[in-house]
């Protein structure tokens, strides 16, 4: 199943290229009152909402992706986890350039451990990225996005399977400088989420992906993710062993090597096999 969140915050069934609108299921989910609990409510009732979904799409009013305006797939996140160096090429050309080490020492993932991006920089691919400092340099940086199903901590690398919701493709956009990556890294739609959500039973196997990143058609990154040092099984684990991952929160599971500078006006078109693609304009702030 292929869920996208479009428009006025309607929810859409992918279906042999339209989008079907199924927001009458959302009418299932429960009202709250203060204090809100963390994690994202259409994730944490998926698997009863189902059903309901594949109803709606009986009638539900049909659209072309064209015609609608994408968001992030995700509305609440409690957080967007990051993983940095986590592709031996990425690592190699972190080495060599200081456009992009500003004179750290590039080690691994497993020495660096995770960051975290500000669930205020989330954006879909209709919002596009906006530049906060055209000034320095911005990198775009893609990603497969882990979805969160099942909530837990410590979770054991032969459980991580079970607690996966889905998957997107993720740009983790990203400042370079000497600042800590969370804060280069969380302004303002620095985190696209998108085009949809691609239920995990329809990705056989998330650590042999083909995915890519074209700049006004000129294809920037290309890499499978059964290079990932963490592959998503590892990094799932890893990043539980330390926080408590909640239904909803995403998973960005690092960059291969090619990441590089984008300007206001650059059109990005990514794509994962066996989610899709998604074309994302860069602007000024
Ligand atoms: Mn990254």
């Amino acid at each position: 199943m292929k869920l996208c969140r479009f428009d006025d915050d309607r929810l859409g069934l992918v279906e042999a290229g339209d989008i079907v609108d199924v927001s009458s299921a959302l009418d299932a989910l429960p009202r709250h009152r203060w204090p809100v609990p963390l994690g994202d409510d259409l994730i944490v009732h998926l698997d009863r909402l189902r059903p309901m979904i594949a109803d709606a799409a009986k009638n539900g009013i049909r659209r072309s992706v064209a015609s609608v305006k994408l968001k992030s797939p995700i509305a609440n996140p409690s957080k967007i986890i990051g993983a940095p160096i986590n592709y031996k090429d990425h690592i190699e050309e972190s080495k060599k350039d200081q456009g992009i080490a500003h004179g750290r020492v590039i080690r691994t993932i497993g020495d660096w451990g995770l960051f975290l991006k500000a669930n205020s920089s989330l954006v879909g691919p209709s919002e596009g990225v906006a530049l906060r400092f055209p000034d320095r340099r911005n990198d775009h940086e893609v990603e497969l996005a882990v979805i969160v199903g099942k909530p837990g901590s410590n979770i054991a690398r032969a459980d991580a399977r079970r607690h996966i919701a889905g998957y997107a493709i993720g740009l983790d956009m990203t400042v370079r400088g000497p600042e800590l990556p969370s804060f280069r890294k969380s302004i303002d739609s620095y985190a696209v989420l998108g085009p949809w959500l691609v239920t995990a039973e329809e990705i056989a196997d998330p650590n042999d992906l083909d995915f890519s990143i074209k700049v006004n058609g000129e294809t920037k990154q290309a890499s499978n993710t059964k290079h990932l040092d963490f592959d998503v099984f590892r990094l799932i684990e890893f990043a539980s062993a330390f926080y408590t991952l909640l239904p909803g929160d995403i998973i960005m599971t690092g960059t291969p090597a090619g990441v590089g500078p984008v300007q206001p006006g650059d059109v990005m078109h990514a794509e994962i096999a066996g989610i899709g693609a998604m074309d994302v304009t860069v602007r000024a702030a």
